[in-house]
This record gives structure tokens, C-alpha cells and sequence, in this order.
């Protein structure tokens, strides 16, 4: 099965992209956990990446495109994957419609002020990247990883001047998108504002309505 998450920055794409990967034992593949390895690696992509992420701002194109096509080569996603944050753009589904096959496009949405507010809180770990939340999910001791014992730290491209920016990137280049697979009849539209849990049910729901679960 292969299946694309789409929606904005916050929509819990990660979160419900992980607990699919393990139900279908199926990789998830996120560019945004590529480009942060990169980036944490100082490799020269890394080191390019970093100045769009920084801001809010898509990486270009011909970066992402050469990263997934050697990602989607490997022998790991012959059975299928779950791409999580790619494609973003109208550009980089016609690059992902010459790589693969799709067999459904998960649309999740939230708005813009729930997307903030989520973010507001949203804290990882420097070393393993485990996920925290102020509020919905704290460490037990403050500032420190319950896994690894790593300092906590908000990303820099979790705060509200540059989640705003994404959330504009978002509507201007990835949300037209939206329109582009309704065409194609892939399109699964799924409200993202209610818990993990509701959204996870959902999400399930609609893949077994499309026969593909
Ligand atoms: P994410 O964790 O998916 O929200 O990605 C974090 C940042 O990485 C984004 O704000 C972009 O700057 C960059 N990024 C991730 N995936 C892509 C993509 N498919 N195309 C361009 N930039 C990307």
C-alpha cells in the first residue's frame, strides 16, 4: 500500500504517519526527519536545507526530488510506504507520479489558530528527537528526556512568527493539491481537530471504505 499524508504544518501528519507505519509494518518517510538529519549531520544538503526550514519556507525542488527518488529506490519500500510531507507542492506530485503509484492521498485538516496553538507546546529532545508537550505530555523531570536524559528544546521552526509562515507555504504551494487528487479520485478527507484517537479511527475507517484495508 502506498499513501501520502497531506495537510499543514501541526495536522498530527507525524503522529498518525507512525502509528500507520506500525499497523501495516510499512516505512514512513518523512522528508522533514530526512532534511533534520542532514541538517544535525552538516552534510552540504543539510547546510542548504537549513536556511529555507529556518524561515518557514520550502527547500527547492531538485533537492527534494534527487533525496525521495533515492529513498523510494530502496528495497525497504518495494512493498509500500507512507510519505509523510512530501510531496508539497504540484511540482513534486508530477516528480512522485513518475517514481510510483499512489493508492490513496490522506488529506488532514486544521485550522490555522489550532495549528498555533498546538505548536505552542510542542517540545523534542536534541539528541533522540522524542516528542513532549508542555501541557498534553511533559517529561517527568523538566527539560530532560524521560528515553535518553537529552536536553529539551522547542525547534527553532516551532515558533509562532515561523509556524505562521508555514502555515502560509502551506496554503500557497501544498493546499492546491488538495484539488489536484480529488481529480484523481486517490483523495481521503479526513477533519485532523479531533484526538489522535478519533483521527487514527477515521483515517482506518476510510481506507477499509476504499477496500485497501
Ligand atoms: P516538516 O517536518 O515536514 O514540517 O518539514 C520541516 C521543514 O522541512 C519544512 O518547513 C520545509 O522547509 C522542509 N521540507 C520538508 N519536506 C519538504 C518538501 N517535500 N519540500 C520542500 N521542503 C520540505
Amino acid at each position: 500500500m502506498k499513501l501520502v499524508i497531506l495537510g499543514p504544518p501541526g495536522a498530527g501528519k507525524g503522529t498518525q504517519a507512525t502509528k500507520l507505519s506500525r499497523e501495516l509494518s510499512l516505512p514512513r518517510v518523512s522528508t522533514g526527519d530526512m532534511l533534520r538529519h542532514e541538517v544535525a549531520a552538516g552534510t552540504d544538503l543539510g547546510k542548504r536545507a537549513e536556511e529555507y526550514m529556518k524561515v518557514g519556507v520550502l527547500v527547492p525542488d531538485e533537492l527534494i526530488v534527487e533525496m525521495i527518488g533515492e529513498r523510494l529506490s530502496r528495497e525497504d519500500v518495494r512493498r509500500g510506504f507512507i510519505l509523510d510531507g512530501f510531496p508539497r507542492n504540484l511540482e513534486q506530485a508530477e516528480a512522485l507520479r513518475r517514481m510510483s503509484d499512489i493508492d490513496a492521498v490522506i488529506h488532514l485538516d486544521v485550522s490555522e489558530e489550532e495549528v498555533v496553538e498546538r505548536f505552542s507546546g510542542r517540545r523534542e529532545c536534541s539528541k533522540c528527537q522524542a516528542a513532549y508537550h508542555v501541557r498534553n505530555s511533559p517529561p517527568q523531570v523538566k527539560g530532560r528526556c524521560d528515553r535518553c536524559g537529552g536536553n529539551i528544546r522547542q525547534r527553532v521552526d516551532d515558533r509562532e512568527d515561523v509556524v505562521r509562515q508555514r502555515f502560509r507555504t502551506y496554503r500557497e504551494k501544498t493546499e492546491p493539491l488538495v484539488e489536484h487528487y480529488r481529480g484523481s479520485k486517490h483523495l481521503v478527507e479526513i477533519d485532523g481537530s479531533g484526538s489522535i484517537e478519533e483521527v487514527r479511527q477515521a483515517i482506518r475507517a476510510a481506507l477499509t471504505s476504499k477496500e485497501l484495508l
